[in-house]
């Protein structure tokens, strides 16, 4: 891990990133940013203030009209360039991205770097393939194309459980097709958001396409979604903080991609594998210590294999090693901060009064009583309406119910106002056939929970918000459409004019 004193070096001019120069913020507000692991400050940062947004934005208008006259060749080098400096940092990145969130270097290492480095690339791709769908003579007289055209300067706002991943998957697509953007990182993990910037910076990308602002929701995060020379708020959190957001967006009629909390249902059929669900269902439970919003929360389990499948997760839940993130071998980090550790313990608290705590259910003792850690925890016998159930948790906490009819495991995994994710369990073409269709949420795995791919769109139904991230689907969100029309008859006097000259 790194030292704090290396993390203070890097970031002693400050954490705002504008105009392609690290600063202060101007706000009088310092935020300290922890090792979940430990607890210790790894360095003390000035937050943002409403001056330093205004300036980011004013960074970015002013880049916009160069980067957005660019070729899509000369942005698809400069993003191919950005892949390689990525790769080039891949160590640095991942030591910063574990210890800013407490995550297993096993996990940033296969998953966050390398995701963000292929993401980069293939937006690198992706910039050289945008296009108009139309172009003809559809009224006869006239030859119409459609412009597919940059927005102006996006403003996004990212969560803390994937700082690195998800800088990446508000910048990528927004600079590819020929935005400029200021990016909101969440206050307590602004680090990589602000090392991905910079690396933009070495790859030659211009200053003021990417700006990082670190500051809170309520001063930094407001007063970028409101500001009047931003035309497209992207925001990824929970969907309280995104209806604030999309309230605060409809002042000034600005464009919105909402990508928020989840609670995503497992459901395992009494045909399916066993060992691969219950391995599958502690993997996805536990991935980035549970704070995903695609993570496996509510496992739906046929009548059948439910008593089996309970034993087997809490058996291997219980074989999970909780250490020190930096330790290759540790599976499971702390929680990003001690507040959401409490937050979460709360949840099993109350669970606690009416429903079974299988394994887990409490923090570690011993080396790791300082950090954030809580146990992988399983939890039966849950009303089917309870909080535990019902809400989103964001930690390590599975809850396992049984169910009869397949009709039945299809309401109850429907059965939640999110729609973000969802898996189903079966060896039978026709279930999975149906579950495919009937599960309402933007990923259905069969099978499988949690992969993802750039080239596929993430993204949600219902609370869990609209529009994509990844894969050129994201393109619908930065971009605008314009329909071009010319007259191709050259005739002074337009048939369409009787309608106003029509008895002349
Ligand atoms: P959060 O909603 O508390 O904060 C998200 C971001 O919004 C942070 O940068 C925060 O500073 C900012 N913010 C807070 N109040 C604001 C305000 N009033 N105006 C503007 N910005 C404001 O979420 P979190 O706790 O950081 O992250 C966890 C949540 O993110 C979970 O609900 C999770 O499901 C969701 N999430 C969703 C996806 C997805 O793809 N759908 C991905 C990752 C995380």
């Amino acid at each position: 891990m790194p030292s704090a004193s290396p993390l203070r070096d890097r970031f002693a001019d400050g954490a705002q990133y504008i105009g392609g120069k690290l600063r202060p913020g101007t706000s009088g507000r310092f935020q300290d940013v922890v090792d979940p692991a430990t607890g210790a400050t790894l360095l003390t940062y000035e937050l943002a203030s409403t001056a330093d947004v205004d300036d980011a934005v004013a960074a970015a208008c002013a880049a916009f009209p160069g980067w957005s006259r660019a070729t899509p060749a000369e942005r698809s080098e400069a993003l191919q360039r950005f892949a390689a400096v990525l790769a080039a940092r891949a160590d640095a990145f991942a030591r910063t991205e574990s210890v800013q969130c407490g995550k297993p270097i096993k996990l940033v290492t296969g998953f966050d770097v390398p995701g963000t480095v292929d993401n980069t690339a293939f937006f690198a791709g992706a910039a050289r393939h945008l296009e108009g769908k139309s172009a003809g003579e559809y009224s006869g007289d006239h030859t119409s194309y459609v412009r597919r055209e940059a927005l102006g300067v996006v403003g996004s706002i990212a969560p803390w459980n994937y700082p690195l991943q998800m800088a990446a998957w508000k910048i990528l697509p927004a600079i590819a097709a020929g935005n400029t953007i200021v990016l909101k990182p969440a206050e307590i993990t602004p680090l990589t958001a602000l090392m991905f910037a910079q690396a933009a910076t070495e790859a030659g990308i211009p200053d003021g396409v990417v700006n990082i602002v670190s500051g809170t929701g309520p001063v930094a995060g407001e007063h970028l979604v409101s500001h009047p020379d931003v035309v497209m708020t992207s925001f990824t959190g929970s969907t309280a903080v995104g209806q604030r957001v999309a309230a605060l967006a409809a002042a000034t009629v600005k464009r919105l991609h909402l990508e928020l909390g989840g609670k995503a249902p497992f459901l395992v059929f009494d045909d399916a594998d066993l060992e691969a669900a219950v391995h599958g269902a502690v993997a996805a439970a536990l991935i980035n210590t549970g704070q995903d919003c695609t993570a496996a929360t509510r496992a739906y389990v046929q009548r059948p294999l439910y008593e089996a499948f309970v034993t087997g997760v809490a058996a291997l839940m219980e074989t999970v090693r909780l250490g020190d993130p930096g330790d290759p071998h540790t599976d499971l980090g702390p929680l990003v901060s001690h507040a959401q550790r409490d937050r979460v313990a709360g949840f099993v608290e109350r669970a606690r009064a009416t429903a079974t705590v299988v394994t887990g259910g409490r923090a570690p003792g011993g080396a790791l009583a300082d950090g954030a850690y809580y146990r992988p925890t399983l939890i039966t016998g849950a009303d089917r309406n309870s909080e535990i159930v019902t809400a989103e948790v964001f930690g390590p906490v599975l809850v396992a119910l049984p169910f009869d009819t397949d009709d039945e495991g299809l309401r109850l995994a429907d059965d939640t106002p999110y729609g973000l994710a969802a898996s189903a369990w079966t060896r039978d073409l026709y279930r999975a056939g149906r579950a495919t269709r009937e599960l309402r949420a933007g990923c259905v795995w069969i099978n499988d929970h949690i992969p993802v791919i750039s080239d596929m769109p993430h993204g949600g139904y219902g609370a869990s918000g609209f529009g994509k991230d990844m894969s050129s689907y994201s393109f619908e969100e930065y971009t605008q459409i314009k329909h071009v029309m010319y007259d191709n008859t050259a005739v002074a006097r337009k048939d369409w004019h009787r309608t106003i000259f029509g008895d002349r």
